[in-house]
């Protein structure tokens, strides 16, 4: 379990690299008498194989000490990879060079895990001197002999000479030494491809900042607030990882570029946390599993306040306990909403699918169960790029849920008053634009107090929710059926004359009075009113008309549908104001 703790936390190995089994069997072509062959013009070689090492357990020595005593101090490594965990120890290194051409060979050693805190080379100039390069993530950034993101130490190797190099690094991290070997050309050619893939990778990130930030200002949803600090955090936390934070943020403080990686890991956890406790609507689905939530926000944001203040060390357990409790937690609260219903948790959950999907790539191809190549062994960012985007999705999804539930009605689920208020002007509109008609019909439940007061205001809901019902299944696109308020409603029918509409509107009535709800005889009265070209193309003289119509219909006995008529074409018909069906 700590070994996967481990590798999903703090060991994301050396990104961008290509096939190490390739590089390998160059290298088993190249070894000879445990020096490396090397010549002027060659591709990346992996020398795992071929270092010597001396692990410094205590006393400490110094570099002239251990060069006298090298031939008994330093021993060939008999393994694969050089990653050791956490360490107090030194580690020394020693590499042999052999150059069997007539050439100069200019070379580059590559060391490519970029959180060592301390790395020292020694090399021998042409006069016999040693020189030493001192770097590592403890120092200051300027220390580098080449400033990229990892460690390069350029090395000239003579015509027909052999050169033993030195190494030693010391770290409160983990020990990774990934040594590697190519001629100039070839070490800047990778380089500068690597840079290329690691800029598409963070300006995602860039364009998923920018993005959702107008989004905020446009929506004003504290949940796109902690998205983008949660995607901040990552993001950054990835370059710290990488070494593109130190190289291009802040270059001369090691001390944020070894403790910012705990620093950021907090601020994501937290607002990781924060963002799916909102996404997914956590104390309103699931109030009991979202205050364990809350509890690890606490224990995050304490941990986050003593972090500057306590080493890599004593923190770095901690923390990958913390992950683990938060990723879980996560996993836990998205399926329970998922289950639920809920629309955002359905992108949530695929975006955290994708990630662990991602990282399982990558960790079955660490263990050899699955091919070395661009996918596996960039799948853990490619996923994390992913997941980005899908939990970006899950925020649309948020807003759209709001936006909905803003506008409808809770116990009819139908569009409510304050939706309608806002398409009537609209529809009005249109129908003069278009010269077409568009009718309005207002209904009311007739004697509804009475069925409040003789069988409770349960059963009168009932009957609210009932009718909300036949509305929504017999009311098609564009009509829009809504609930103006208490047992009210609204059908607008836009493209409809007062005929047509006065057909709907019987309809409807008589679907309402054939069916009875849990055994009550339920009537409505419906007024309709007609906007035309020139008379009610207000919103307010629409709907006055229809209630003047609904209120004749109360007043001619319920359960029926009147119409309101203009009253100049009432005079001139020389009838009563509303006519009834
Ligand atoms: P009329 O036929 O004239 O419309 O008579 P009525 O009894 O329906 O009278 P009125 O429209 O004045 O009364 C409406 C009643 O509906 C008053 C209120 O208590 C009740 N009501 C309003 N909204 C709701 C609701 O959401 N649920 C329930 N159960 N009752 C509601
Ligand atoms: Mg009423
Ligand atoms: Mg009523």
């Amino acid at each position: 379990m700590k070994k996967i703790i481990l590798t999903l936390m703090i060991s994301i190995l050396p990104l961008l690299l290509p096939s190490q089994a390739g590089a390998e069997q160059a290298a088993n072509q190249l070894r000879e008498d445990s020096a490396v062959l090397v010549f002027a013009s060659m591709p990346t070689t992996d020398l795992t194989q071929d270092i010597n090492l001396y692990i410094e357990e205590a006393a400490e020595i110094e570099f002239p000490q251990l060069l006298q005593e090298s031939a008994t101090r330093l021993q060939p490594l008999a393994r694969t990879a050089a990653n050791f965990g956490f360490s107090h120890s030194a580690y020394w290194v020693s590499l042999k060079l052999h150059n069997p051409k007539t050439t100069d060979a200019a070379l580059m050693i590559r060391q490519d895990y970029p959180l060592i805190d301390y790395v020292d080379f020694w090399d021998q100039d042409l006069a016999g001197v040693w020189r030493a390069t001192s770097t590592g993530d403890r120092r200051v950034f300027d220390a580098r002999a080449v400033g990229v993101r990892d460690f390069l130490f350029p090395v000239t190797v003579p015509a027909n000479s052999d050169k033993t190099v030195y190494f030693r690094f010391k770290s409160d991290g983990p020990m990774n030494i990934g040594l590697s070997i190519a001629d100039t050309g070839h070490t800047l050619s990778r380089v500068s491809g690597e840079q290329l893939l690691f800029g598409a990778y963070y300006g995602g990130f860039l364009v998923l900042v920018i993005y959702n930030l107008i989004l905020f200002l446009a929506v004003k949803d504290r949940a796109y607030i902690y998205y983008m600090v949660y995607v901040v955090s990552y993001g950054l936390y990835m370059s710290v990882h990488n070494g593109f934070a130190f190289q291009y943020i802040w270059p001369n403080s090691p001390w944020l570029a070894n403790q910012s990686l705990l620093l950021l890991l907090g601020v994501s956890l937290l607002f990781g946390l924060k963002f799916s406790r909102v996404v997914c609507s956590t104390q309103h689905w699931v109030p009991r599993t979202d205050r364990i939530a809350v509890v690890l926000q606490v224990v995050t944001a304490t941990l986050l306040l003593v972090t500057p203040f306590l080493g890599y060390q004593d923190l770095i357990f901690a923390y990958s306990l913390l992950t683990v409790l938060v990723c879980f937690c996560i996993l836990l609260l998205g399926s329970l909403v998922l289950l639920r219903g809920s629309v955002p948790a359905r992108y949530f959950m695929v975006a955290w699918a994708t990630l662990l999907v991602s990282v399982l790539i990558y960790m079955f191809k660490q263990f050899g169960f699955l091919p070395h190549n661009f996918v596996t062994q960039n799948s853990f960012q490619m996923g994390s790029l992913l997941e980005m985007v899908l939990l970006s999705l899950a925020l649309s999804a948020r807003v759209n849920e709001m936006q909905k539930l803003g506008y409808s009605d809770a116990l009819t689920a139908l569009a409510n008053r304050r939706h309608f208020d806002e398409v009537l002007p609209r529809e009005i509109d249109k129908a003069k634009r278009t010269k077409k008609p568009l009718s309005l019909i207002v209904i009311d439940i007739d004697n509804f107090k009475a069925v409040n007061d003789d069988h409770g205001h349960t059963s009168g809901d009932e009957v609210i929710e009932e009718l909300g019902r036949i509305l929504r299944k017999h009311v098609r696109r564009p009509t829009l059926a809504c609930r103006y308020g208490g047992e009210e409603f609204a059908v607008l029918v836009p493209n409809t004359g007062m005929e047509q509409a006065g057909v709907l509107a019987e309809r409807l009535r008589c679907l309402v009075k054939a069916s009875p709800i849990k055994g009550l005889h339920v009537t409505i009265s419906l007024g309709v009113a007609c906007c035309t070209e020139d008379a009610l193309d207000s919103p307010s003289a629409l709907f006055e008309a229809a209630d003047t119509a609904l209120y004749q219909a109360k007043h001619e006995g319920k359960d029926r549908v009147c119409f309101y008529q203009l009253p100049e074409l009432a005079r001139r018909t020389d009838e009563a104001q509303p006519a009834t069906s």
